[in-house]
């Protein structure tokens, strides 16, 4: 039953990329078959070639996405661990993205010292920074960001809260699925994989991630791992 459940994620994820591939071609083609019609001014080759671009630059991340979606799965050495400064690695992506002033929302960052975890480092950035852009990404003007890393006895935890718009009930238990997007998100953002990748990094390192979220008032997501 888990394996046949496997496959079918698998089966579903596939249909989906492909299906996220497809807009993005289809564009590519016909500006191609428009812009060779006839002879035309420099002006409109380069506006196609920016139209390409753009295009091509969304299928290369998916692409991306992909493959480390792929490799996670299979545990490959792409991604080895070592025992990372978790206290440097949370400081330098908060202090990093706290520049970033979206909507005029401030981030603060409450950070225990001395905290180590076996893990990939790499990884570890980006579950950290999916979670920080969709706090600006759903948080409201003049918002706030509080990330928070604190150890228990034998796990370590880290959260990411936000007064922003929140995920009703229902959503809360599909957010972490591939491409799935909630009603509070607008078109054209983001490809509903941010949340899905955060999840199986959380899994790579044999951790988990939850969230709490109240509509209207704003979401806390908090990585729970126990150590080694
Ligand atoms: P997306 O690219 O749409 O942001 P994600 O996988 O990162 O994809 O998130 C999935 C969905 O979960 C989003 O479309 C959004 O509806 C919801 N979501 C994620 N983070 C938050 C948040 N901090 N506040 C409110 N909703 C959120």
């Amino acid at each position: 039953e888990k394996l046949d459940k496997a496959f079918e994620t698998e089966r579903q994820f596939t249909s989906d990329a492909s299906h996220e591939l497809r807009t993005p071609m289809s564009v590519i083609m016909a500006q191609c078959e428009y812009t060779l019609e006839e002879p035309r001014p420099a002006k409109e080759y380069e506006e196609a070639l920016r139209v390409i671009q753009r295009q091509s630059r969304k299928m290369s991340g998916l692409i991306n996405d992909m493959l480390d979606f792929a490799r996670l799965d299979t545990h490959s050495d792409r991604y080895g661990k070592v025992n990372i400064d978790m206290t440097e690695l949370v400081t330098s992506v908060c202090t990093d993205m706290a520049l970033i002033r979206e909507k005029e929302i401030s981030l603060q960052f409450e950070v225990e010292k001395g905290v180590g975890f076996y893990g990939n480092r790499e990884l570890f950035s980006r579950l950290l920074a999916n979670l920080i852009s969709n706090a600006y990404r759903y948080g409201r003007e003049n918002g706030h960001i509080w990330v928070r890393l604190w150890t228990g006895e034998k796990e370590l935890h880290l959260s990411v809260a936000d007064d922003g718009i929140g995920i009703n009930g229902e959503e809360q238990q599909k957010i972490f699925r591939r491409f799935y997007q909630a009603d509070n998100s607008r078109s054209g953002v983001g490809l509903g994989l941010g949340l899905s990748m955060a999840y199986e990094i959380a899994r790579f390192h044999g951790g988990d991630i939850s969230v709490e979220s109240v509509p209207g008032n704003g979401s806390i997501f908090t990585f729970t791992a126990t150590f080694l």
